[in-house]
């Protein structure tokens, strides 16, 4: 760990009313400030990894917030992860994490055919049946929750279906390779089936190449960061092998991660693919004069949360925003703290339900406030959180990630 990000912290309190989990409850311990200060005791050997102070540190949700409202640069959530991923690297990886983070995480086959289960568990009406009865209450709390989270799983994983080369429409300007998302291909395929649409339709040539991997975020959550490397190196050389104007991505997760390969690997091929990395509004809002004269109205009061891996980790606010305004007879209606975290933060939901809930009623509540009919978001995290606390009401929001109402509009009649 870089020991001059530790002691750039001033102690001026500035990132304390981004923090969600200090706001939820004003101790010092569940700050930024007081998360550096204790990850730089550690490192100066002052204090001991007990079990309380671990426990103060893995409260922090890696929002990343507190990154944006710092006036010195530091990142608070990135330093917590970093020195958790060092501690967990030391200890090395468990029974179980090995089996999950390398052997099957980065095997699309194999993480693909680990959700059929699923599939056949929704399908078949053994769901309703479960839940009806009341049989997850006598499983272990984090199974019951896990499944009380997952929506509809579509009958295939884009990744099975999605041709390898989506022709662009009209005259071609350009080629991107698409990078596609673990959890946004199992889980949200038809949000990236309309991306991909929508790339084609202002013309680019689209490349899915199916042989690409996770982006190993999952491992850099789990300490593992030889297996996010190896994951990466994968990705690099997969990419190369294409020529391509740009990589994008439609998951704010995945593409925080590719951004910071040329961080994480030597060479130019890794800063090269970083280099390239876009999220899909950015893309998209490139050619919003464009898009003005194609989208068609949509009747709706829509409004805009922030992922943090896309407002915090790639400071990208405006785009989404401008994107949503072009489609015309669309009421949007900001939300107020848009870019606090919803509580879903990779697995922190299943593994800290109590401080996850508090941070995601302050968010549904707000959400709540604008009025709104539709909640558009970017990142499969945030989707599968909000969609579950929004449905479970007399007035349910609708969650959409954000091309597939860009796409709705292009293709009203
Ligand atoms: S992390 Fe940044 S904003 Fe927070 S107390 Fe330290 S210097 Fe101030
Ligand atoms: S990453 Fe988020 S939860 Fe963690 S200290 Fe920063 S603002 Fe607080």
């Amino acid at each position: 760990m870089d020991y001059v990000k530790l002691i750039n912290c001033m102690r001026c309190g500035m990132c304390l009313p981004a923090c969600p989990t200090y706001k939820e409850t004003f101790l010092e311990t569940a700050s930024p400030r007081g998360r550096v200060a204790l990850v730089r005791k550690l490192q100066e050997g002052e204090l001991d990894q007990s079990e309380r102070l671990l426990e103060y540190l893995s409260l922090c949700l890696d929002c990343q917030a507190c990154a944006s409202a710092c006036p010195c640069g530091v990142n608070a959530g990135e330093l917590v992860a970093e020195f958790t991923c060092e501690r967990k690297g030391e200890a090395g990886l468990g029974f179980m994490e090995n089996l999950i983070l390398r052997k099957l995480v980065p095997h699309p086959d194999r993480l693909e055919a680990s959700m059929a289960p699923m599939r056949v568990y929704q399908r078949s009406g053994l769901q309703k049946l479960v839940r009806r009865l009341g049989v997850l209450k006598m499983f272990p709390k984090p199974l019951e929750r896990m499944e009380g989270l997952l929506p509809a799983l579509p009958s295939r994983p884009l990744r099975q279906t999605i041709q390898e080369v989506t022709p662009a429409r009209g005259t071609e300007r350009g080629t991107v390779g698409f990078f596609l998302g673990c959890v946004m291909s199992l889980i949200f395929s038809e949000a990236s089936r309309a991306t991909i649409q929508l790339l084609s339709l202002l013309g680019y040539r689209v490349i899915t190449p199916r042989d690409q991997v996770c982006c190993g975020a999952p491992n850099m959550l789990g300490g593992d960061l030889e297996g996010l490397k190896e994951a990466a190196r994968t990705n690099v050389e997969l990419f190369g092998g294409f020529d391509v104007d740009y990589i994008v991505t439609d998951c704010g997760g995945c593409g925080a991660e590719l951004k910071k390969y040329g961080h994480h690997l030597d060479g130019d091929a890794a800063a090269e693919f970083s280099g390239k990395v876009r999220d899909i509004s950015q893309i998209l809002a490139l050619h919003a004069g464009e898009l003005r004269q194609l989208l068609k109205p949509l009747g709706r009061r829509v409004t805009y949360h922030d992922p943090c891996h896309i407002a915090h980790c790639q400071g990208i606010r405006q785009e989404p925003r401008q994107l949503l305004k072009l489609i015309p007879g669309l009421d949007y209606r900001e939300l107020n703290e848009a870019d606090a975290c919803c509580g879903s933060a990779g697995t922190y939901n299943i593994q800290r339900p109590e401080m996850a809930d508090k941070v995601l009623q302050r968010k549904v509540d707000n959400i709540r406030r604008t009025g709104a009919d539709c909640l558009v978001t970017a990142n499969p995290g945030c989707l599968i959180q909000l969609k579950k606390a929004l449905a479970a009401d007399a007035q349910p929001v609708r969650v959409a990630h954000i091309t597939e109402l860009l796409l709705e509009s292009f293709m009203v009649k």
